[in-house]
């Protein structure tokens, strides 16, 4: 394994410049051909339990939760691709070595099936060796901390929309090592100093801006989650070329 040592995480995979669906294997394989750090992407159980890969608790209309695998597979991607699995997306993402896959488990209608999900996850990436590959995030503090019961050896990010933001203190006493925030919440409170001092890394998003791409790189943050991942490497050779 040689991951790619750069801060560019692309959202839902590298998919706007060439206009691929978001989250689909094509957006997926041109963010390993950019050689982003990881590909971020969120995933859904299905009425039937699959886990499938999609934004939005909809695909084309269809509730995914009240869908079978089967319903949703009657409606194609604007490429002609399925809805993704997570074990066909994982599959793909372990044909390469460089770039990490940045799994969102979203949440569920309800707590407990925010974990039954977690459970399902943590299981298929295992049953696949996917491990090294695989970094976890979510908006559920609780699906992070089970993640870590199941296997503390995971990488985890604990994501949060301004005032849900948890300290860097909380989070490394509970083995979640990284922030992954909207990008507003760092403009106040320190947090780049404060990463240092706990060994917590700090993520982004989504950072879509050349201005605020290059206040982050200025505050050395360790990942920006960006919808333009192209941009984001123009500004980082551009910042480093001065
Ligand atoms: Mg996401």
């Amino acid at each position: 394994m040689e991951w790619n040592n750069n801060i560019v995480i692309a959202h839902r995979g590298a998919w706007k410049k060439n206009n691929f669906p978001q989250n689909s294997i094509a957006s997926l394989r041109e963010a390993f051909t950019l050689k982003c750090y990881g590909a971020e992407f969120d995933v859904h159980f299905t009425k039937d339990r699959v886990i499938v890969v999609n934004h939005d608790d909809d695909f084309k209309g269809m509730t995914i939760a009240d869908s079978t695998y089967a319903e949703l597979c009657r409606k194609l991607h604007t490429n002609g691709e399925y809805i993704p699995t997570l074990e066909s997306y994982l599959k793909e993402g372990m044909k390469q070595n460089n770039m990490k896959l940045i799994l969102e488990i979203k949440m569920g209608r309800t707590p407990k099936k925010t974990l039954a999900l977690t459970d399902a996850v943590v299981k298929m990436v295992k049953s696949l060796n996917a491990d090294a590959w695989v970094e976890y995030i979510s908006f559920s503090y609780a699906a992070l901390q089970r993640i870590l019961q199941l296997d503390p050896a995971s990488k985890t990010a604990f994501l949060a929309e301004p005032g849900e933001e948890v300290s860097l203190e909380k989070l490394k006493e509970d083995g979640i090592l990284q922030a992954d925030y909207h990008y507003t919440i760092y403009k106040e409170g320190g947090w780049f100093k404060k990463a240092d001092a706990p060994g917590i890394t700090i993520n982004a998003w989504t950072v879509n801006e050349e201005k605020d791409m290059r206040w982050l790189i200025a505050e050395n943050a360790d990942f920006i989650t960006t919808n333009e991942p192209e941009l984001l490497f123009d500004v980082i050779n551009s910042t480093c070329s001065f």
